[in-house]
């Protein structure tokens, strides 16, 4: 076992990264756990740590533009209109790589994806850096994406040695991946950044998000984001529920017939940058309170309400008749 910091002594972040460690790092979408990207011992223990299959390559981040192009075949002008209007922000773009970013980080494949995250803290880090950082969010391989210090210290603690405080992530999902296939944009995952802001700066994409069982598509298995508890994903049917033992989470609605303290209601006014911004919360919380089953409503399917519905439906158990529409 490993003692675990939690703080925002960037030098001491900057020296265990650069002896190969692991060290969590806030971004506006999850905690990441970061390591050196260029460094294939680091990149392995990525892995190691997380318990994620090594066909599920990770995103290699930079301070800024500048240094991510370093890693890049090139970037073509989608690439660069999207990057100057996005980023630093919850946007990752799929590019040919430059044979500098090992296999390990890509899992073999000759295209990396890249970001520049926006967070003060790991901005100064990355910036202080002589290398890009891979990271994946800062949780066991499946389970739900931390989005505060504390998540990661509750699973995490004892792994690995520093968490850098950077508070709450601001969006809390994490990154919309894009890409271009044929010569067309293709959405990958859906994520913090809409479709239709993408979509308003470059006009129509193709959504490619649809999740698989098999993770050819990498890391877009079926199940993933997970609680522990099983969770239904749909439209609540509170007539056949034991209330003593369901959980309940919801955009706006409170449902009289459910103990207040089983339920969370992400977003009373009906925002969904806020819902997306508390749902791992919310879920994890839930998760902890020791009930049989956890019923999420179907969200919107517009905006981030999109990408909240792909990661609670891959959350959810699948049984017949739980599924949503679109
Ligand atoms: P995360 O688990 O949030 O770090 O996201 C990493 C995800 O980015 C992976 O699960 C893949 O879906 C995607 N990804 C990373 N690199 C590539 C790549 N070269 N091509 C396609 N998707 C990628
Ligand atoms: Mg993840």
């Amino acid at each position: 076992m490993i003692q675990t910091a939690i703080g925002k002594d960037i030098a001491k972040a900057r020296a265990l990264l650069e002896r190969g460690l692991l060290v969590a790092i806030p971004t506006e979408t999850v905690y990441g756990l970061a390591a050196n990207a260029l460094d294939p011992d680091a990149a392995l223990h990525i892995f190691e740590v997380k318990g994620r299959p090594k066909f599920d390559p990770l995103i290699v981040h930079g301070a800024d533009r500048e240094r991510v192009a370093e890693f890049v075949q090139s970037f073509p002008e989608w690439a660069k209109t999207l990057s100057d209007k996005f980023w630093p922000g919850p946007l990752t773009l799929v590019l040919p790589k430059r044979q500098i970013i090992p296999d390990i980080v890509t899992s073999g494949l000759d295209t990396v994806a890249v970001r520049v995250p926006l967070n003060p803290l790991t901005h100064e880090l990355l910036s202080q850096l002589e290398f890009p950082l891979a990271a994946p969010s800062a949780n066991p391989f499946g389970y739900v994406s931390p989005t505060s210090p504390q998540h990661v210290m509750d699973q995490l603690g004892g792994k690995i040695s520093y968490i850098l405080n950077g508070g709450e992530c601001s969006v809390g999902i994490e990154s919309t991946i894009v890409t271009e296939l044929e010569g067309k944009i293709h959405i990958l995952r859906l994520g913090g950044l809409s479709v239709e802001e993408i979509e308003s700066v470059i006009g129509p994409v193709t959504l490619n998000a649809e999740p698989t069982d098999t993770g050819h598509s990498p890391g877009s298995l079926k199940h993933h984001y997970a609680t522990k508890t099983p969770l239904l994903h749909g439209s609540i049917d509170i007539n056949n529920l034991d209330s003593t033992t369901t959980g309940i989470l919801s955009f706006q609605t409170r449902y009289a017939e459910i103990p207040l303290e089983h339920q969370v209601v992400l977003s009373p006014e009906g925002d969904l940058r806020k819902a997306s911004k508390y749902l791992f919360a919310a879920m994890r919380h839930l998760d902890s309170l020791g009930l049989k089953v956890l019923l999420a409503e179907a969200f919107p399917n517009v905006g981030l309400g999109r990408a909240i519905n792909d990661r609670l439906s891959r959350a959810a158990t699948r049984l017949s008749g739980t599924t949503i529409e679109g």
